[in-house]
């Protein structure tokens, strides 16, 4: 049997993970504590309820299921709210996954892969953010995530964790089939959001600031379709498997669009106006992240083929107007 304990399985990229690791072979166990997760997302290998600071949760899990790796991406991740209430983000982040990695360092589960972030690296405008780039977070949820970066690298100097960490960039769209997707309570996300405002569900999207340095005003960000993420994450698992050095692998595709472009496609998708208004910057939020990088390509063998900006809105479309979890 090989078990990976999937932590936050029943959230929007872990459910997605857990598909892709149950269609390669693998036994998804989702470790969640339902805070911001859903029960429903569960459907493709064992649940058990926990949460990363009950420590001996953890252990009676890894006692239990004996996995040969950790998929880490159980955590708080909202850039505004970590402003607002960064100690939330640094006890929930960095403490409980101190306790995890602890945990699996106990059960002898030395394969690890990890959730994290483009805010690691803060603004730095006009750079080209590639893995070797100065993490200089300019948000509490940034911090947390370097934080735990590090503390990777020190449990593989003591323990040998193996590990491998991908950076994500903006994750986007929903399984094709629609059997999981993108649903978060509250819902703070530009693509959700904005299909919520299109099919009146909410109230118009508030455009975050318009006075940006980028050619239309509004931020850029470089758009990811989930399904390619976490294939990336499977390919990861396996390069662990082989027994390769721990590496950091960003995951974006290299192309930035910006808001009034993302509600311009979205337009173009639905056959519907995005209603839509010009608000204030939201604290915490830099002008352009996109990734520089095509180390995952050339590395890994990673083929993002799902991440185009079309291709995203419409697979979230489909699954807002036919999926849903109960609360
Ligand atoms: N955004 C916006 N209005 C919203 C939500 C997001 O203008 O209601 C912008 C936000 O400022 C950022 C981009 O959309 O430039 C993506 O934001 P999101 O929260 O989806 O992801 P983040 O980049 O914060 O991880």
């Amino acid at each position: 049997m090989s078990n990976v304990l999937v932590t936050g399985g029943a959230g929007y990229i872990g459910s997605h993970a857990c598909k892709a690791l149950k269609a390669a072979g693998y036994t998804p166990v989702t470790f969640d504590n339902l805070v911001t997760g859903w029960r429903d997302a569960v459907k493709f290998g064992p649940f058990e309820e926990g949460d990363l600071l009950d420590r001996a949760r953890l252990d009676a899990v890894f006692a239990k299921y004996q996995p040969i790796a950790v998929m880490h991406f159980a955590a708080l991740s909202q850039v505004g709210e970590s402003m607002a209430e960064p100690g939330k983000y640094w006890r929930n982040n960095v403490s409980g996954s101190l306790n995890l990695i602890e945990a699996a360092v106990d059960a002898d589960c030395l394969n690890f892969v990890f959730s994290s972030t483009c805010a690691t690296y803060g603004d730095q405008d006009n750079v080209v953010l590639d893995e070797t780039s100065v993490q200089q977070p300019i948000n509490a949820y940034g911090a947390s995530k370097r934080a735990i970066e590090d503390i990777l690298r020190d449990f593989e100097a003591s323990h040998g964790l193996s590990h491998v960490i991908f950076r994500y960039f903006n994750v986007a769209g929903a399984d094709p089939e629609a059997e999981v997707g993108e649903y978060h309570q509250p819902e703070t996300h530009l693509i959700p959001l904005m299909l919520d405002a299109i099919d009146g569900k909410r109230d118009a999207l508030t455009i975050f600031g318009t006075d940006y340095d980028t050619p239309d005003g509004t931020c850029i960000r470089d758009y990811v379709h989930v399904c390619d993420l976490v294939d990336a994450h499977v390919l990861g698992l396996k390069w662990l498997m082989d027994g390769k050095e721990s590496r950091v692998f960003n995951l974006g595709t290299g192309a930035g669009f910006s808001v009034r472009e993302v509600i311009d496609h979205s337009r173009d998708v639905t056959n519907r106006e995005v209603p839509f208004q010009i608000g204030d910057r939201r604290a915490g939020d830099c002008t352009r992240l996109v990734s520089g990088s095509t180390r995952a390509v050339q590395e890994l063998g990673w083929k993002p083929e799902k991440s185009s900006l079309k291709q995203m809105i419409t697979d979230a479309w489909r699954w807002h107007q036919t999926g849903h979890y109960d609360a």
